[in-house]
Order: structure tokens, then sequence, then C-alpha cells
């Protein structure tokens, strides 16, 4: 197996014996895995550091004096320090560890509740998530505030001028995704976060989409909250991180009470802990932290931009393929995007080609991918999404688009 023709950026054959999951058959043919959107696999690595947690030191963390439980507080800490290098955070203790983008979106909109009065507008754009979307809702009818939404064109980018319009010295918050996890699309965030900025708001990127393909540095960006998943970049689920502007952290209340987030409890009165812990209530996902560690060091020995220019390459690949499938209409075609293709077929429900593939072997996502106001946009139910990583190779896109002319003749 070769990687894609012209400049090999690194050692697929090599990268690809990390990943034990790429060895499996599925319905008698080999995983052809292109769900990397929904979840990246996981390299030996990372497996590695799971199971050494749990062989050698499984313990609770922060409270005890024995040596298991310096050693995951030590090992978990230094993973807050690899999450805080990795986004060039300023302070570790800006990194608050989560269950994931979701649990951090959640935290910060039901924090701004406090923050927040009647008629106050928060920003959201139309090429969101439903996890960035719901909780924003949430927050408007706890608040009296108003949501507004940043328009999408045919092409599946903003419309900036719309942006522009709409943003205004009543706006508090602009919640935005980096990439949009349905097309692929890469928002103008550093255009965004200035122009918010100017007009003293707030800027949460959801970084859940970009994480796996670009190295976002929140001090560059100027950033006030960042969040990510861990499971889209080669780590375990259920845990990700909140990145926040430390002013940011110190004027938000706590989001849930527990163990771990205080200083003092009496009956009459508790005080909070200092960052990161007063975010971190109740045990944490310490094994899952120490993973995602292992996770960044994984992804940054093979380097995102070697990343992002092999899987460049993938992503033109796969679209002049699929584009020679007559019927084809693929939504999305930023110039800039990530290694995502959302397609339909004329006359197909996506549903359908997703499970005739599935039976060659092949993963995709179909559907509306949490984002039904886009799929609203296009006035389709959904489409055939293949998206790609670092791991995949030209031979499974080859063997990705005669699936899908198989389908298409079937279905047809
Ligand atoms: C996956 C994703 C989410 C949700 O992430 P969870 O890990 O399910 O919390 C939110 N936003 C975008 C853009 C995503 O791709």
């Amino acid at each position: 197996m070769k990687a894609v023709a012209g400049k090999i950026p690194f050692e697929i054959e090599e990268i690809r014996k990390d990943f034990p999951i790429l060895k499996r058959e599925v319905n008698g043919h080999p995983l052809v895995y292109m769900d990397n959107a929904a979840t990246s696999q996981t390299p030996q690595q990372v497996i590695d550091a799971i199971v050494d947690y749990y062989s050698n030191y499984n313990s609770n963390i922060h409270r005890g004096v024995h040596t298991l439980s310096q050693e995951a507080t030590d090992k978990y800490e230094a993973a807050r320090k690899k999450v805080q290098d990795h986004f060039n955070a300023a302070h570790s203790y800006e990194i608050i560890f989560t269950s994931g983008t979701t649990h951090g979106i959640n935290l910060v909109a039901s924090g701004f509740a406090s923050l927040l009065k009647e008629g106050d507008e928060i920003l959201v754009s139309a090429l969101e998530h439903h996890s960035n979307i719901v909780p924003w809702q949430m927050l408007t009818a706890k608040t009296g505030s108003i949501l507004k939404v940043i328009p999408m064109n045919q092409d599946g980018e903003l419309v900036m001028e719309d942006f522009y319009r709409l943003l205004s010295n009543k706006t508090r918050i602009v919640f935005i995704n980096h990439v949009s996890n349905a097309l692929g699309t890469v928002n103008p965030i550093e255009e965004i976060i200035k122009a918010a900025h100017e007009k003293g708001a707030a800027v949460l990127v959801d970084g859940a989409q970009a994480a796996p393909h670009i190295k976002a540095d929140v001090q560059a960006l100027d950033v006030d909250f960042y969040v990510a998943s861990a499971h889209k970049m080669c780590g375990p689920t259920g845990v990700g991180v909140l990145y926040g502007k430390e002013e940011w952290l110190k004027k938000l209340p706590p989001y849930q009470g527990g163990g771990e987030m205080i200083a003092t409890v009496t009956f009459e009165k508790t005080t909070y802990a200092d960052l990161p812990h007063k975010f971190e209530a109740g045990t944490p996902n310490i094994c899952g932290g120490i993973a995602f560690g292992a996770a960044l060091d994984y992804m940054n020995s093979i380097g995102f931009d070697n990343i992002a220019a092999y899987e460049k390459q993938l992503l033109d690949y796969g679209t002049e393929k699929l584009l020679e499938i007559p019927g084809v209409r693929i939504y999305g075609i930023s110039r800039k995007k990530t290694a995502v293709i959302s397609f339909n077929i004329e006359g197909i429900h996506p549903y359908d080609i997703g499970t005739i593939i599935d039976k060659l072997g092949i993963a995709v996502r179909t559907g509306h991918h949490c984002a039904q106001p886009i799929m609203d946009y296009y006035g389709i139910p959904g489409t055939v999404r293949a998206s790609f990583s670092f791991y995949n190779t030209t031979e499974e896109i080859d063997k990705f688009i005669e699936a899908v002319k198989r389908a298409k003749t079937m279905l047809s």
C-alpha cells in the first residue's frame, strides 16, 4: 500500500501499525474507517497508557498521602500541562478537564446565566452542532437574552457581512465552531474574535472538529474559551478540555458543587477552591485525562503540519473521485475545509448508501450529523459523510468510491 501520489509527509504504513483496530474485518472485508469526525481511532500508545493506569497506579487524586495517589495526581497534573502546552495556554490552571465538548459548552453557558440580563444578545452561527445551540437556547430562556444567528451560504460558509450587521454593543458572547462537523468548513475565527472583542463581547470557540486537524494557539487567537473532546483526537471518550482565560474563569460561578471544588465547607457557608479545581467537582476521569495527554503526545509526534498536508491530499483525491460519479452533490465546498466530504446522490436516501457500503466494510456516517439547521438550509434530510484522518489512505478512498458506485447501481 502506498500513500497519496506526490509527496509523502510521513510513513503511512508505520502509522497504521499503531492502530490495532485497523487490522479488523467488517462483514468479511478489511475495515475502512471513515467516520473520524464522529470519533477517531485509538493508537496502541494511548491504549498502553490506559492499561498502565489500571494495572499500576489506579487511585484517587489530590487527597491521598499514599504513593499510588501521589503517582496518579502527578500523572494527571502532567497531562493538564500537556494540554496547556498543546493549546499554548498561559497557565495550567486555565485548563479545565471536562467530560467533553458538550460539558465544556454547558459549563460556560450555565455560568453566563449569572452575567446576562434581559435584552442582552448572544450570537451563534448557522453551522453549529446541536451541542453549541441547545445550551444557549436554555440560557436565553433563563435570562431573557436574545439568540441571533449568523447565516450561511450555499458553499457552506458563514455570511460575514451579516455577522458584522448582527454584532453590536448589545452582544455579550459569540459562540462559533472552529470547524463545522457536518461540512468541514473552517470558520474565520480570528476575524470573528477580533471584531467581537472590539464590541466588548466574549467568544467561545467549539474546537471539537478542529482539534484533530489544526493546532489552535489560544493566546495568539486571543480567544476567551476554547473547548474540545479527546475522543476526536486519538484519545478516549468521556474526557475533554475547556480552556478559559483566567479573568473569565474567575468571573464565572462554579458549574457543579461537590468534592474537589471547595476550599472550606460548613453548613452556613462554603468557599470555593482556586482554579482549575473550582470547575472540577467530584472524582474526575483520571485515566481519561492521562490518556488524553498520551494522545496529544502521539499526535504531536506525527506533527500537525504533516497531518494537515496529508489530509489535504486525501480530501482533494476523494473529492475529485467522488465528483466523477454522476448525480453526486457535495455539500460544503469552502476553499478552507478539513478532510470531510458530506454528499448525496440524486434520488437516493443517504441512509441506504451508508447501509450498503457498511456491508463492504466501509464506515461512514449518515444523517443530520447533529446539525439539523444546516440540513434544513439545504432542504435535505441528511447526507452521507466520509471524514478522513491521517491514518486513511488513497487505496481506502478507492474502495469507498467503488462501494458508493455499487450502492448507486443497486439503489437506482
Ligand atoms: C463532536 C462535536 C461536538 C460534541 O462533542 P462531544 O464529544 O459529543 O461532547 C460538538 N461540536 C462539534 C463541532 C463536534 O464535532
